[in-house]
C-alpha cells in the first residue's frame, strides 16, 4: 500500500487542524483550520506547504474555526475542489467564516492605525489574513453530504461521514483506500463529543480501522460529573432573582448558547425556576440557532421529544432574540431580574461588554461563565477574581457575584476517548494522537499503549508518515 499522511496542524497543539491524505494520486485535505494559540498564529500567514490547486478535495469534520478557519486562504491560493461536509456544518461554517473575515479586517485596520500613530511597523502585515470576499468565495465549493452515505473521491478513495456528537453537524470521517485487491480504513475522529450531552447524538463507534487519527484535547484528564450542570444554573437563577439582580452569561455563539437555552428550557418546564425573561443578545448566536432549528433531524432522542411536544428550547415563551443595538440597550431599563446571553464568550468584544458595564458593579447581579476563558482575556480576569476590570476604556470594581458552571465540555475526556477506541475489534496498525497540547497528547498516547500494547504515535508539526 502507498498511502501518505501529512500532519500540517493540530500536531502537539490544539488548533490549526489540517491533515493531508495522499493515496492513488489523490490529495485529500482533512480540515483546514485556523491557528488560534498566540505562539502558532504566525503559521496562518505561511503559504500552504504544497500548491493549493494540487489538492483534489477537502473533507471538513465540523464548523469550529480551528477546523475550517483557513479555508478562505486555501481558496484564495488556488484551491477549487469540493469541500465535503454535512449540510449543518456548511451552513454554520458560512456564518463562522464571515464573522472571522470581518474580525480579520477590523484587526488589520486597527493595527494599521496604531502603527501609523506610533510610526512603526509590526511583525505581521497590516492586511487581513483574508477578507469577507475571500470567505464568500468558499461558499460555492461546499458540497453537503449525509451521514453514512459514502462519497467517491475518485481513484479508489472514498469517505464516509458519521456523527461525532461534538457540535451540530460534526463528523468523524472514515476514509477507505483501495489499491489492487487490498484496502485500508483510516478514521479521523475530528473533535469527539461525549455521551449524554444535550441536543446532539452520542459519538458513533466503529469496530474496525487500520489507522486512527484521534483528538486528545482532554486526553490527560477526566471530566468532573456533568450531572449537576442544570442544577447549578437553576441555583444561580433562583438566588439572583431573590437578590433582585440580573444574570449575564458571556457565551460562545456556537453550541454553548444553544446548550444554555436547552437547560433553561428544562428548568422552566420543571418549574424549577421563575418565569423570567431570557434574552439571546447575539446576532451570530441567533443565526446559528436558526441552523439548529432547520436541522432537527440531527437532534438526539430527548431533544426530538421536546420538538415533538412544541417545547423546543429555541422558542419557549420567555425567550426573546435581540436584533438591533437599540433593543440590546433597552434591556438595561427593564425592572426585575432578566437573563442575558451575549457574546463574545471570553468578553473580548461584542454586546456582553455593555451588559457587564451595567451589571458588574451590582452585588445583586451574577456573571455566569459557561465556557473556557483564555489567559489575558477580560473573562479570565473576572473569573480569576480581579477586584477591578477595564471595560470599554473605563475601570469598574467587580461587585457582582461571579460563577463558573462546569460540565459543558464538548470534548471527550481520557476515559471516553479510550472507551471509544476499545470498540475496535482488533488493534489498528497505528494510532496517531493529534489535537492536544504536547503533554495531553503524549499522556493519552502512553495511556493507550500501556493498556493495549497498540502502536501509538504522537506526530509533530509537518511530520509525514507512509502507511502500509
Ligand atoms: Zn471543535
Amino acid at each position: 500500500m502507498q498511502i501518505k499522511l501529512n500532519f500540517l496542524g493540530a500536531a502537539e497543539n490544539v488548533t490549526g487542524s489540517r491533515h493531508l491524505l495522499e493515496a492513488n494520486g489523490r490529495r485529500i485535505l482533512v480540515d483546514c483550520g485556523l491557528y488560534q494559540e498566540r505562539q502558532f498564529r504566525a503559521r496562518n500567514w505561511d503559504p500552504f506547504p504544497m500548491p493549493a490547486d494540487s489538492i483534489d478535495a477537502v473533507l471538513l469534520t465540523h464548523a469550529h474555526l480551528d477546523h475550517c478557519g483557513l479555508l478562505p486562504k486555501l481558496v484564495r491560493e488556488g484551491f477549487g475542489g469540493r469541500i465535503y461536509c454535512t449540510a449543518a456544518t456548511s451552513e454554520i461554517a458560512k456564518i463562522i467564516l464571515l464573522d472571522s473575515a470581518s474580525l480579520q479586517e477590523e484587526d488589520a485596520e486597527f493595527k494599521r492605525r496604531r502603527h501609523e500613530r506610533q510610526g512603526r511597523k509590526g511583525p505581521y502585515p497590516e492586511v487581513p489574513l483574508y477578507t469577507t470576499d475571500d470567505a464568500k468565495a468558499c461558499f460555492p465549493l461546499f458540497a453537503p453530504v449525509k451521514y453514512r452515505e459514502s462519497v467517491n473521491l475518485g481513484d479508489g478513495v472514498e469517505a464516509t461521514f458519521y456523527d461525532a456528537g461534538h457540535i451540530l453537524g460534526s463528523s468523524i470521517i472514515r476514509a477507505k483506500v483501495r489499491q489492487t485487491d487490498e484496502e485500508r480504513i483510516i478514521i479521523f475522529s475530528g473533535d469527539m463529543g461525549r455521551p449524554d450531552r444535550p441536543i446532539v447524538c452520542d459519538p458513533t463507534v466503529f469496530d474496525e480501522a487500520d489507522y486512527v487519527i484521534i483528538e486528545s484535547t482532554y486526553g490527560d484528564r477526566v471530566h468532573k460529573g456533568p450531572k449537576d450542570t442544570k442544577e447549578m444554573i437553576g441555583e444561580v437563577i433562583n438566588s439572583t432573582k431573590k437578590a433582585g439582580g440580573n444574570i449575564i452569561v458571556p457565551s460562545f455563539a456556537l453550541e454553548r448558547a444553544q446548550e444554555v437555552l436547552y437547560y433553561i428550557n428544562e428548568l422552566l418546564l420543571e418549574d424549577a425556576i421563575p418565569h423570567l425573561m431570557v434574552f439571546l443578545d447575539s446576532p451570530m448566536a441567533t443565526s446559528i440557532t436558526k441552523v439548529f432549528q432547520r436541522h432537527s433531524e440531527l437532534f438526539d432522542e430527548e431533544m426530538t421529544e421536546f420538538v415533538r411536544h412544541n417545547e423546543s428550547p429555541f422558542n419557549f415563551p420567555e425567550l426573546k432574540t435581540v436584533a438591533t443595538t437599540e433593543e440590546s440597550k433597552a434591556i438595561n431599563h427593564i425592572k426585575g431580574t432578566v437573563m442575558v446571553i451575549a457574546g463574545s464568550g471570553m468578553c473580548t468584544g461584542g454586546r456582553v461588554k455593555h451588559h457587564l458595564v451595567n451589571n458588574i458593579t451590582k452585588p445583586e447581579s451574577t456573571i455566569m461563565f459557561v465556557g473556557y476563558q483564555a489567559i489575558g482575556t477580560l473573562g479570565r480576569g473576572i473569573v480569576d477574581g480581579a477586584k477591578k476590570v477595564r471595560i470599554l476604556g473605563r475601570k469598574y470594581p467587580v461587585k457582582a457575584r461571579v460563577v463558573r458552571i462546569h460540565g459543558f465540555s464538548a470534548h471527550a475526556d481520557r476515559e471516553e476517548l479510550y472507551k471509544w477506541l476499545t470498540e475496535l475489534k482488533k488493534p489498528p496498525r497505528c494510532l496517531f494522537v493529534v489535537h492536544g497540547e504536547s503533554e495531553s497528547a503524549r499522556s493519552f498516547g502512553d495511556y493507550v499503549r500501556e493498556k493495549t500494547g497498540w502502536e501509538v504515535t504522537v506526530p509533530a508539526y509537518q511530520d509525514e508518515v507512509v502507511l502500509d
